[in-house]
């Protein structure tokens, strides 16, 4: 439930507002962009002038999603982009907590007069929105887009196509409901989701059977010769250098998910995905129960996210990024053997 004063300025600032940007962060995921086209797809229900400004790279899992077309890369559009963030009387913010996020697309945000609101769930929101809704307990921005659609609006907007979108928000930032998600209340709005004749098997196929051979070979290579687990500190990591992405003919959103898989292994709580990019390593960490991984991301990488789930990047080669790593691992011994 939005509270009383959330669902006023919200519904007032929709009804003035003649042309929306909705903006998520970089390297967008289902979360990103299922709560971003699933609120596009209702303004423009509603009339308004809607675009949703992704900053780079959207992944072919996510490009069959409904509402896709509001969707423009500033990486590759970009004067048509900064044009959509001009024009705004009105930007939504969504699923990041700080504008550096936004990889480039922060400049024009920041010099756009228009009213700003955040919509996040991750720890620790910079203020730099009009108007913030920032709910850290949450698995995903999904739900919050769910809520406001139900509570801002006067009749029921939704529909088939943003319920499929907010499905998809839900279920990836869960990971299928495997954490993140231990609360009655997202299953009610699941179950309502549904009511909209969701299909959703035909969804999780959409999004995890959708892997190239190259990437399934990737992941198999991953397995067999890069990942280290380290029973003592119940750790596992797996890297990847640019010569390796090369040889698998990798493609955005191959590595997505990888950084999951040794958690399959009895015993790793804690799992960390290094990933060559041209000039840094970027980190992906993961937790089971309570060890913070967004303490180590933004400890000693210049990161964040949330507990379980967070990244950063490493300015060192590939060698000394995983050799620093391994240096960390005693001093948080205590914390990963509790679990
Ligand atoms: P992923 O590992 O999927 O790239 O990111 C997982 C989560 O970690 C994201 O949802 C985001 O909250 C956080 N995250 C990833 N990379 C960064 C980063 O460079 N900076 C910050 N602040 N958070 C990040
Ligand atoms: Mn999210």
């Amino acid at each position: 439930m939005l509270d009383e004063g959330t669902r006023k300025t919200m519904r007032d600032w929709i009804e003035s507002a003649k042309k929306i940007a909705i903006l998520t962060h970089t390297n967008p995921d289902g979360d990103a962009i299922g709560s971003s086209l699933a609120l596009g797809l209702a303004l423009k229900k509603r009339g308004i002038d809607t675009h949703v400004v992704i900053p780079d790279g959207l992944s072919d899992f996510l490009r069959w999603l409904p509402g896709i077309e509001l969707s423009i890369t500033f990486a590759y559009k970009k004067e048509k982009a900064v044009g959509v963030i001009k024009d705004a009387d009105l930007i939504f913010c969504l699923d990041f907590n700080d504008p550096k996020r936004l990889n480039g697309v922060e400049e024009y945000l920041f010099k756009s007069n228009a009213k700003k609101i955040l919509i996040d769930h991750h720890e620790d929101p910079v203020r730099f929105a009009d108007f913030t809704v920032s709910e850290t307990w949450r698995g995903s921005v999904g739900e919050m887009i769910y809520l406001l659609l139900k509570e801002v609006f006067e009749d029921d907007i939704l529909d088939k196509d943003i319920a499929t979108c907010l499905y998809v928000a839900i279920m990836t930032d869960t990971g299928n409901f495997n954490f993140a998600s231990s609360y009655p209340e997202i299953f009610h709005i699941v179950g309502d989701l549904m009511k909209y004749n969701l299909e959703k098997d035909r969804i999780f196929s959409n999004v995890y059977d959708a892997f190239s051979e190259d990437r399934m070979r990737l992941l198999g290579y991953c397995l067999q010769e890069k990942m280290k687990v380290l029973p003592r500190y119940h750790a596992a990591y797996i890297s990847i250098t640019d010569e390796e992405l090369k040889r698998f003919n990798h493609r955005k959103g191959d590595t997505e998910g990888i950084v999951n898989i040794p958690f399959s292994v009895k015993g790793v709580r804690f799992t960390a995905l290094f990933v060559e990019k041209k000039d840094r390593i970027k980190i992906s960490f993961r937790s089971r129960g309570n060890f913070p991984v967004n303490r180590i991301a933004a400890e000693h990488y210049h990161g964040g996210g949330h507990v379980n789930a967070a990244g950063g990047d490493s300015f060192l080669s590939m060698e000394e990024t995983l050799k620093f790593f391994e240096s960390l691992l005693p001093a948080y011994v205590k914390l990963l053997s509790e679990g």
